[in-house]
């Protein structure tokens, strides 16, 4: 046996397959959308190096190995070498090279945009290929396009959420540019949910953008919640949080909740809806609006423009571990976030056995 790694073409590959060599396509899972040499074995390099028997067994025939361009595959090989694997080949050209002679493939079941754009998300193990569907086929319904909305929704979309839904009334105006970034110079003036529609069809043109340029009322909060996965409150007023807590334990939907003012946010996750009598609502925390001095909003007292950006993005990530089921929830738990002194805190929120939004002797 040859200790050296053997060049060969791709047809020259085609063929000792056909009399039992293993032909082993060690590029990423992401890679295969165009697909793979037929009867190819697929494992990803890093994983072949690290432990090659577990995928090549007792074989003890020709090893032929194959990536994009054939570099890749010579390393692979040079480092089965070392461990002490003899009879290796190295596919000349690897895939581009296999394409271009027409040479048959097994086609991935995957577009190649989907493969490309969520790579980083394909390599997570808690989230790859059917996660990445799973965020695809989910609806989240974002209230209010505005400090919190911004980062939460350019997140969203980039991050592959099918249909994002957007409630907002308001037209930008030159104050919101501080921190919403979903608006520019030149939107001043025109809806909100217009130029949010505009700039997260330019990120990601995959994603469903549904826009309603209305007030959330209690004549329209459960058509527009009803296909939602996840709700994410990103309003700014006490009536409207209130319509829409009761509306999501009414129809079991999980709320993602932020507020900021000044240099302080606060986040958690609502899901009384689907967990009576284990998880809380926004009324067990607050059974009634504060007023006066505890009630600030950003209009009135200011607000640095990143603190809703940091929030944002925490309200997205909740969202999304939501919709994938992983992770812990903040469900029951407060997080406080102090810009200044740049601390997290956290404080339990109970269950409010009177709660009138979520007790169990609620209907
Ligand atoms: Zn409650």
């Amino acid at each position: 046996m040859k200790s050296t790694i053997n060049i060969i073409t791709p047809e020259q590959a085609l063929a000792m397959q056909a009399e039992g060599a293993l032909l082993i396509d060690v590029r990423e899972p992401d890679e295969h959308a165009l697909g793979l040499p037929v009867n190819a074995l697929a494992v990803p390099r890093a994983h072949l190096e690290l432990d090659p028997s577990s995928y090549i067994r007792d074989f003890k025939g020709p090893l032929l190995l194959f990536c994009g361009s054939g570099r890749r595959s010579m390393l692979a090989g040079e480092a089965l070498l070392q461990k002490g694997y003899r009879n290796l080949f190295n596919v000349d050209g690897g895939y581009q090279r296999w394409k271009s002679e027409n040479l048959p493939l097994q086609t991935g079941e995957l577009d190649v945009d989907f493969s490309e754009r969520y790579a980083r998300h394909l390599r997570l193990p808690q989230v790859g290929i059917e996660g990445q569907k799973k965020l695809e086929a989910s609806h989240i319904v974002l209230i209010g396009a505005g400090g919190l909305g911004s980062p939460v929704a350019y997140y969203l979309a980039a991050a592959g959420i099918g249909t994002i839904s957007i409630i907002d009334n308001d037209v930008v105006d030159k104050s919101n540019l501080q921190r919403q970034i979903l608006h520019t110079e030149a939107g001043i003036g025109s809806p909100k949910v217009d130029s949010a529609l505009h700039a997260l069809n330019a990120l990601n043109s995959r994603v469903k953008i549904s826009t309603h340029q209305t007030r959330l009322t209690s004549d329209n909060v459960h058509d527009i919640i009803a296909n939602a996965d996840v709700v994410i409150d990103g309003s700014d007023n006490f009536p409207t949080r209130y319509l829409l807590n009761d509306a999501c334990v009414e129809l079991a939907k999980p709320m993602v909740y932020a507020a900021v003012e000044r240099f302080n946010g606060q986040i958690s996750v609502f899901d009384a809806g689907r967990n009576r009598g284990v998880s809380p609502c926004y009324r067990c925390l607050f059974p009634e609006a504060p007023t006066g001095v505890d009630a600030p909003n950003c209009a009135e007292a200011g607000v640095l423009g990143v603190l809703p950006g940091v929030m944002g993005l925490l309200q997205a990530t909740e969202a999304i571990k939501l919709v994938l089921n992983i992770g812990k929830p903040l469900s029951g738990r407060l997080l406080q976030f102090d810009a200044l002194a740049m601390r997290f805190s956290e404080i339990q929120i109970p269950v409010d056995n009177e709660c009138p939004s979520c007790s169990l002797s609620k209907p």
